[in-house]
């Protein structure tokens, strides 16, 4: 049985947006030392956009200038703005705009809660239909669109060992890219922007003067992610992590320290049951969040309701004294 105090002190904990599954949470919470953030709807406001798209001929770096497009033009509805790349030359395959690059990755990508998928679709005017849609947590999604075999996803998944120039200098403009392959071949790159949450850094401070270490685990690219890191003002990064690496990187840091694990995509779910404490980011955060995914939730021992990370470091020192009154 669940002492009154504990059942008492989780009923105070909602006040920070948590709801504590049980009593072991409750103590566990109060001595967590070391915090690691999932980037992707975590640090950042997991309502990426579609920044910028080059077309499989300029992925290269080759002729970018020409053909780079910003989110203005792949959001609007005019038609006619999508075609002012058709004569690019040498393109592999032929005639392919921004906004088929676009639309075909979107044809997928209705299928996923996955925050760059969010971005895609509302990036698209014109998503043909698909079938056979499988997602690969942490690398992408795959289907048949119009009788091709379309993949979405990361870089390293999709073309590893490969380094492109158009692809790089997106990323160093801390952007995600995920690449769109049609039957094996190369068909365009999507550079999609999410921004940090704008309490992230001071979060990050609170977290700092109560001595709670923290580190970034993400999926994404080490160029992305250093570019957010350091916004942040986050030392320790790790970066191309697929979902069981975050996992073993939490266990890590767990049997060092009490640490927590804040995750929101159903990527997060082994890192969540593997940590010390895990926190799902349990709700539709702001405008265009995502929110947490079903999974990440169950897998967690904490859900986080609310929408502003502030409330954490807040929670961390209640906790902390709440475990010290009732020990
Ligand atoms: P994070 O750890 O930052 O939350 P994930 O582990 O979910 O990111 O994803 C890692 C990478 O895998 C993404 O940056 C992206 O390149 C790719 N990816 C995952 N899911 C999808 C998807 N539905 N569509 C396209 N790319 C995806
Ligand atoms: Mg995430």
């Amino acid at each position: 049985a669940v002492p009154v105090t504990v059942v008492s002190a989780i009923g105070a904990a909602s006040r920070f947006g948590l709801v504590i599954k049980s009593g072991a949470a409750f103590e566990e919470f109060g001595a967590v030392r070391h915090v690691a953030f999932d980037k992707t709807g975590t640090l950042t406001q997991g309502s990426p956009c579609v920044g910028r798209v080059l077309t499989a001929s300029t992925v290269d770096g080759g002729s970018m200038e020409d053909s780079v497009r910003t989110s203005d033009a792949a959001s609007t509805t005019d038609p006619a703005s999508t075609t002012s790349t058709a004569s690019t030359a040498d393109a592999r395959p032929a005639g392919v705009s921004e906004q088929q690059v676009v639309d075909a990755a979107a044809a997928l990508e209705r299928g996923s809660n996955h925050p760059l998928a969010t971005a895609i679709v509302a990036a698209a005017t014109n998503a043909p239909g698909a079938t056979d849609v499988t997602e690969l947590p942490g690398r992408g999604i795959r289907g048949r669109v119009q009788g091709h075999e379309i993949t979405v996803g990361s870089p390293r998944w999709l073309a590893p060992g490969a380094r492109a120039a158009g692809v790089e200098q997106l990323e160093t403009d801390g952007m995600t890219v995920v690449l769109v392959h049609r039957d094996g071949q190369p068909l365009g790159a999507i550079g999609i922007r999410d921004e940090l949450r704008p309490e992230a850094a001071e979060t990050i401070r609170a977290l700092g003067e109560q001595r709670i270490g923290v580190t970034m685990l993400t999926g994404d690219n080490e160029r992305t992610a250093q570019a957010l890191a350091r916004q942040a003002g986050i030392d320790d990064v790790r970066a191309g992590l697929r979902p069981e690496q975050k996992a073993s990187a939490v266990s890590e840091l767990s049997r060092r320290t009490p640490t927590a694990m804040i995750g929101d995509g159903i990527n997060d779910a082994p890192a969540l049951s593997a940590a010390s404490l895990g926190i799902a980011m349990g709700a539709r955060g702001g405008q265009g969040s995502a929110g947490g995914s079903d999974v990440a939730i169950e897998s967690a021992d904490v859900a986080f309701t609310g929408s502003d990370l502030r409330l954490l470091p807040g929670a961390f020192a209640f906790t902390r004294r709440g475990r010290r009154i009732m020990n």
